[in-house]
């Protein structure tokens, strides 16, 4: 099955459109997008991954602007997503998915995928009939290839896998630091796909940027190396390596990382002996330090009504950097938390945010 799906995928990289470049006032900076769109394409690759809920909605119509409107359809393949927060019933289905269409100026998707699933939300993709929906799409034409991104346990994964047939691929949060994680069980969901001949796709390789800006000591782990590359490359050969891993994506934020990672990904070397060594050193040393696990994918920033700056405040909380906090929180402090637990709901990782918010408030605020 896996040969099938993805046939059409040019090189293991794809990129991820969920955090592109912004200018000083907040918009989109298209213009680089288009540079990294440009570079990505001439390399040789052809993957872009997006979502109605992206950047506050706005990526899907800078995939259009940068991509779609610039390139002949078969030149790249875009992947969509079915998102949670985006409908209620079966009948918003159909015309939110139209919806994602026109923007992504596109008439159909290569793939599109129930997204963030977990046992909770699995109910309700269920109750609403989207399975079938996605499936009847599919008959239509207007999608290739029917999947889903997952955040929860290998025995909820393996439950899905069970009951959906039409699922044939899936996109996981695979990276060296989650892959013996209680929580994230990235590796045992990996395995369940294996054993269901279910191919994957890789999501947050580089844990939302966290394997690029690393502990000092786990930095000092891979300075012992030779030929020592950038953090983010050990991070992305980590799941290059692993066999029924047929897609990576990257959230790429400049035209530097697109750069770096079509290195890496150009002639990719499997990993030595030394660099596994490292790597496993480097998990044990950010297990230890306990930070914050958020990959800034921003959901919880769409959904918050006070417009919390909620991953800027763990980012400080990460590299306890007290002077950072007034700066990011000069509209919103961490106190003004309302408590609603809208976040929450939408955090793939699962956070207890609010519990972090109080401890933000007390250790930056107590002060005031
Ligand atoms: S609990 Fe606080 S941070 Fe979370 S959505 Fe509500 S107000 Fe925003
Ligand atoms: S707290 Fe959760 S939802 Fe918010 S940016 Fe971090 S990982 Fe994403």
């Amino acid at each position: 099955m896996s040969d099938e799906v993805f046939r059409s995928v040019s090189k293991k990289l794809g990129l991820g459109c969920m955090r592109f470049p912004l200018t000083s006032d907040g918009a989109i900076d298209i213009e680089t997008v288009k540079k990294m769109v440009d570079l990505f394409i001439k390399e040789g690759f052809n993957y872009f991954d997006t979502a109605h809920g992206y950047l506050n909605g706005r990526s899907e119509g800078a995939v259009k602007e940068a991509l779609t409107s610039r390139y002949p359809r078969e030149s790249y393949l875009l992947a969509d997503k079915l998102s949670n927060g985006f409908f209620k019933k079966e009948e918003d289905i159909r015309p939110l998915f139209e919806s994602q269409l026109a923007q992504c100026g596109v008439g159909y998707f290569d793939y599109y995928l129930m997204h963030a699933l977990d046992g909770e939300s699995y109910k309700k993709y269920c109750s609403t009939n989207a399975f079938t929906v996605a499936s009847r799409l599919k008959e239509e034409g207007k999608i290739r290839h029917v999947g889903m991104s997952f955040h929860d346990s290998a025995d909820v994964l393996r439950k899905i896998l069970s009951e959906q047939k039409v699922i044939e691929f899936v996109q996981l949060q695979i990276n060296y630091a989650d892959w013996e994680d209680e929580k994230v069980q990235s590796r045992l969901c990996y395995e369940t796909c294996v054993e269901f001949g279910c191919p994957v796709i890789v999501m947050e390789p580089v844990k939302g940027g966290n394997l690029s800006s690393l502990h000092p000591e786990a930095e000092a782990v891979f300075n012992t190396l030779e030929d020592r590359g950038s953090n983010a490359s050990y991070a992305l050969r980590f799941v290059n390596d692993l066999e029924n891993v047929k897609v990576i994506l990257s959230g790429m934020s400049s035209m530097e990382q697109v750069e770096d990672n079509i290195k890496t990904f150009k002639a990719p070397k499997p990993l030595d002996e030394n660099e596994k060594d490292a790597i496993r050193k480097a998990a044990q040393i950010i297990k230890r330090e306990g930070s914050i696990a958020c990959t800034k994918c921003n959901y919880c920033t769409e959904v918050c009504p006070v417009d919390m700056p909620i991953p800027s405040i763990f980012a400080v909380m990460n590299r306890r950097d007290e002077r950072s906090y007034d700066e990011i929180t000069h509209k919103v402090k961490a106190s003004a938390c309302l408590k609603c637990g809208k976040c929450e709901k939408t955090c793939p990782q699962h956070l207890p945010i609010r519990r972090y918010l109080e401890q933000a408030a007390f250790r930056y605020e107590k002060a005031n």
